[in-house]
């Protein structure tokens, strides 16, 4: 199929991009690297009346180091992001997970913005965020707001985002030198969306894990983090009773919809599969 008949402006700065989303949102869609909304349009699942191309904002191509944390412009591509000596030092579950996402081709056109502005349940960049505690920049005429990744991402393909508003960056505290960082997914495919996934962060010392956010992907509505499980984990010392627990305790917080190819349970199992993995590995590696 083709895509619907719309009008198209590539607006040359970020003013010009708000204006024209004041005054269009509703009925406009912001394109960034298209890999997402370009099928969207194709099969006839969006049909706005105008495309705001924003890939000449200039501004939102940035990556710079701030006190504690680094700002990623949203208009960054998957494959700059990979390249990046700086996102591979001080943020390795970014760099860690996407290499998992699509291929080459898609990821030499496909944005950090756009992906998450897209909330896919199994998207790997969400998942990243939510576990880091990131922050998104949403800009429109109106002004900026600062959202929490827990807070944007709504439901499948939902988020905070009002019709008028760019997410023009994302903020991640970077960690210390002891962090703990690990992705994983599993997925059909290399390259496709993943079944199940998972982003942990943590620090070890005496034997037990401190600060453990872990975010899932994959098995619920949107990208969640596992509370319990995180709280499990930082009761006592890593050990492979605690880790049997986490894994039976897990299943439980995964809540994987209905899906006649791959159902809850199997996905709820595949990320048992995976926390097993991840905490053998931090077992292994733990000094002492
Ligand atoms: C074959 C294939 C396999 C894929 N596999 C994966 C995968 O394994 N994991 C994964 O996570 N993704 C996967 N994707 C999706 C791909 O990674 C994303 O589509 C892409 O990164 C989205 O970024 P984009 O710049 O192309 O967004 P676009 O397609 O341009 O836009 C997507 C949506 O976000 C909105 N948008 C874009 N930028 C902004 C912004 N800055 N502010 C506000 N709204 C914005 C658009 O209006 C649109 O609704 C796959 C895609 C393909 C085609």
């Amino acid at each position: 199929m083709k895509a619907p008949d719309f009008d198209y402006r590539r607006p040359a700065d970020l003013p010009a991009a708000l204006t024209l989303l004041a005054r269009h949102g509703a009925e406009a869609s912001i394109i960034a690297g298209g890999q997402s909304l370009l099928p969207l349009l194709n099969f006839r699942l969006a049909a706005p009346q105008l495309l705001i191309d924003i890939g000449r904002l200039g501004e939102l191509k940035q990556l710079t180091e701030g006190d504690g944390h680094i700002e990623i412009g949203g208009l960054l591509r998957h494959c700059d992001l990979a390249a990046s000596p700086l996102i591979a030092q001080a943020l390795p579950l970014l760099h860690q997970a996407i290499g998992h996402i699509a291929h080459p081709a898609v990821r030499h056109r496909g944005t950090i913005g756009g992906s998450l502005a897209m909330a896919d349940p199994a998207g790997e960049l969400a998942a990243c965020c939510l576990a880091l505690d990131g922050q998104f920049s949403l800009l429109s005429a109106r002004g900026q707001r600062w959202v929490a990744a827990g807070d944007f991402f709504q439901g499948i393909y939902e988020t905070a985002l009002a019709p008028d508003e760019i997410l023009t960056a994302v903020r991640l505290p970077r960690g210390g030198p002891g962090r703990i960082s690990i992705f994983d997914e599993v997925a059909r495919r290399r390259g496709d969306f993943a079944m199940a996934g998972l982003a942990l962060v943590a620090e070890a010392y005496s034997g037990t894990l401190h600060g453990v956010r872990l975010a899932l992907l994959g098995v619920a509505d949107r990208t969640i983090l596992a509370p319990s499980t995180m709280a499990l984990l930082e009761a006592g010392p890593l050990d492979q009773a605690r880790i049997e627990q986490a894994v039976e305790l897990i299943a439980g917080e995964a809540d994987p919809p209905e899906d006649p190819a791959y159902p809850p349970a199997y996905r709820r199992h595949l990320v048992g599969v995976l926390l097993r993995r991840t905490l053998r590995r931090i077992l292994a590696e733990a000094p002492g």
